[in-house]
This record gives C-alpha cells, structure tokens and sequence, in this order.
C-alpha cells in the first residue's frame, strides 16, 4: 500500500465542527497516513486566525505589555475545540510554558509556530495518530534558508518506524536550535516537503475552494474549476496573481514526480484540481477546454522607445537593457518594431528610479522619442493545449475586438503554453470576461 500526504489549512481546522470533517476524510482512507495541519484559522470573515493573535501577543511581550488577555483568548479557541470534541487532554501546561517563553525572548518566529504545534497535538490526540514535532525533523541552516536534503534524512528516519503521524505545518528547528518559521501560508510547504521524503503516491492539500478556478471568481461568475493543470501551467497563472498555493510548496514535490491535489474540506465530494508533471499522460483525460487558465495583473507601466534606423544600431537594446540592470529594474516583455522598442516593467518597481532610468536611456541611446506610458494590466491566457489547437489567437483577439478593447501588447512564448495581452487597466475585467465566454462558455 502507498501512502498519501494530507495537508489541512487554517479553515479547515477552525473549530470543532471541522476537526470533525477532517477526521472523516484522514478516516475515509487508509493511505491517508500523514497529516501536516495549519493553525486554526477564520471561522467567519472578520475572524482572526491563531497565526495572528501569536504575533499580536509576540508584540506585546517585546514591548514589556502585559499580553494575558490576549493569550486568553488562544487558549479558549484551544480548549473550545477540546471540550467541544471530548478529548481527554490538556494543552494548560503548553500554554504555560509558551507564555513563560514569550516573557523570556520574545522572538516571532518561536511565536508564531506555536499555532501549528498547538493544533498538531489536538489532532493527533483525536485521530489517535503519532505526534512528531516539525522542530524535529524540519531543518533551516542559520541564515533561515531550508536545508531539504537534511530534513528528507530527518523525516525518513522519524517517520519509517511509524504507520502514521501529525506533523505540524509552517515550522521548523535551525541548525542553531532556534524555531524558525516558513513565510505565511507556509504549512503548504511543509506537506510538500514530508510528501517528498515519504515519497507518497499523491499530496492533498485541503482547503476551502473546489480547487483552482479558470478564473477569478470576484471578476467571472461563478467560473469552471480546473479538473488538471501542468506545475508549468500554475506557475504562469500564478505569476499573474492566481493564488491557493504557497509558491515554494511547488519544488519538492514536483523534482520528486508526485502530483499535488486541491481538495475542499467543505465538499470532499468534489475532486478538485490535481496539478501534475509536465509529461503527464493526459490521453486519458475527458476532453477539456483549449485553455487551462487566464489571470490577469495590474500595475504594469511601458517604457517607450522610438528611433530612426534603430534596427541598424548594433548593440540598442543591450544599451538599454544596461540602463535597466544598472538600476536593478528587471522587465517583464519586450516588444520591438524595426524603429521602436517597448519594455513593460513593474511600475511599482520602476517608480524609484523612473527618471534616472529615463536620464540613462537618453544618454546611452539618444532616441527621437521617448516616454512612458503607465496603468498597463498584463493578461495571461494559459493552456498546455494551445499548442496544438489552431485559431487560439485569433479567437482571443476576436473577443477583445467584440468588446472594443485596445490591445496595447501581445507576447506569445515559444513553448506556445501562453499568450500574454497587454490592455489597459480599466478594460482588464471585461478582457477577462470575454476570454472566458469565447473558450470556456462556448466551449461547453
Ligand atoms: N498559520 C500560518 C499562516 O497563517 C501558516 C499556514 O497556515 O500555512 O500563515
């Protein structure tokens, strides 16, 4: 029999009710062998996860504030979840001791992974599983940085005697033994890391969403979830602001071949979105859409060049690049005709050096116009299927030429898994919008 690695977010082990669910499904199957829980987040919107009311009482301590009604309110969403549980146990002495802590060396990080620890011992009592501490077997050197190949070593050798554990997320121990945590969201992490060095047949990471959504859903009603999508495919959505998982929860399990699954904790009914290897056999798949995704940022500015003959000027656009790099500004796409070049930069990222980075083209280059043009959203339509589909650009254009959209960019990669639209910030949703009726929609 393999295994499966289960990773549970904040909601998801908000309270008692949902310790219940979550216990069914670790119960449901048997391969469910190890569990990396969050601490308890938000039961209702304007809730505070535990996460947070750990910084808030790290804070006060720092300052010499008294933070006992602060931490009162940690223990009672604890002992709320005991009690209305019915487990026989006690956390009065942790709580102690982690007060005793925070008065003693106040230090945030310690602070915060006492959320996960917390709730990892809650749960393992109530699944009946193995307690294993992050601190033990999750590895940082001393400048915070993860040591994985280390910390596989750690988790084999912990985990190989044991049919199941609790392994609390987010957190870990450095070299120095100081408790050092991931940045926020980070038990994703975690579960990708144990995932790696069990070497489990599959990563279920359940939250509070039926998986990734072919849109967001704040711009397209009600949009499609994404049955399967490539770790290539999510990581370009994701650039362009589409977000369930932690970033870094990608590495140790895709290098491994293992395949994550988004799961809802709310709906174990639904199968979710599983993000595979790129040489994934998809002949089997139930035929889908032409695209996998689109997602869309703002905050984008050009840079504008035009100049006479420029194509004949050995070395333009390394000059230009120069001034970019010279003010540790990286650019995102560069569009070019034979006489102008047009660079689409981070305005937030270009806002310090804007003029030196304008001074800097003129000297270098000397362009017969030059100017900058800002509120530029970037559109990402993403789709492994692209490739092989004819007519994707056209129809992508249509719908922004239906609408009366002006595209100011367009930048189409080689792997053909992409095709990226510059348009102006106001127009975005409806961009968005219209991609989705012409392949999704229509499509059905
Ligand atoms: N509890 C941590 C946070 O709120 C880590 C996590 O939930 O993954 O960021």
């Amino acid at each position: 029999m393999g295994n499966k690695v289960v990773k549970f977010g904040g909601s998801s082990l908000a309270d008692a009710n949902q310790f219940r669910k979550v216990a069914d499904i670790i119960k449901s199957d048997a391969k469910r062998k190890y569990v990396v829980p969050s601490a308890p987040g938000k039961r209702f919107s304007d809730d505070v996860k535990v996460t947070d009311m750990l910084y808030k009482c790290c804070e006060l301590a720092g300052s010499g504030v008294d933070f006992t009604d602060d931490f009162q309110l940690i223990r009672d969403r604890y002992n709320g979840i005991i009690s209305e549980l019915g487990i026989d146990m006690s956390l009065e002495d942790e709580f102690d001791s982690i007060v005793r802590e925070l008065k003693a060396r106040p230090a945030k990080d310690f602070a915060a992974s006492r959320g996960e620890y917390l709730n990892g011992k809650v749960l393992a009592k109530y699944l009946g599983f193995n307690f294993v501490d992050a601190a033990d077997v999750i590895v940082f050197d001393t400048k915070g940085s993860l040591l994985l190949d280390d910390t596989v070593k750690a988790v084999r050798a912990k985990l190989s005697g044991l049919d199941n554990a609790v392994i609390p997320g987010f957190y870990g121990k450095t070299t120095e033994g100081y408790i050092k945590t991931f940045s926020r969201g980070g038990s994703d992490v975690t579960g990708s890391i144990i995932a790696n060095a069990v070497k489990a047949d599959i990563y279920e990471n359940w939250t509070d969403v039926s998986g990734f959504l072919v849109a967001d859903p704040r711009i397209v009603e009600n949009p499609d979830v994404i049955s399967v999508i490539t770790y290539r495919e999510l990581r370009e959505l994701a650039y362009m602001g589409a977000s369930v998982l932690h970033e870094d929860a990608i590495f140790p399990v895709r290098s491994a071949g293992i395949p994550i699954n988004i799961r809802n904790t709310n709906r174990p009914q639904d199968d979710g979105t599983m993000i595979v290897s790129d040489d994934f056999d998809f002949s089997r798949e139930s035929l889908s859409h032409t695209i996998t995704g689109i997602a869309g940022r703002k905050g984008f500015s050009t840079i504008n060049i035009e100049k006479a003959m420029m194509n004949s000027e050995t070395g333009f656009g390394m000059k230009v690049l120069k001034v970019l790099f010279d003010n540790g500004l990286s650019f995102e796409h560069m569009p070019s005709g034979i006489d102008t070049m047009s660079i689409t930069v981070d305005s937030a990222k270009l806002d310090p050096v804007r003029e030196k980075v304008l001074a800097g083209i003129r000297k270098e280059v000397a362009p017969d116009h030059l100017e900058i043009e800002d509120g530029i959203a970037l559109l990402a339509v993403v789709g492994r299927r692209m490739k092989n589909t004819r007519g994707t650009v056209a129809r992508i254009f249509a719908s922004m030429a239906h609408a009366r959209i002006n595209v100011k960019m367009i930048d189409q990669g080689s792997s053909e898994l992409n095709v990226i639209i510059g348009v102006s910030e106001n127009d975005l949703p409806e961009a968005i919008r219209r991609i989705y009726d012409m392949f999704i929609n229509s499509e059905k």
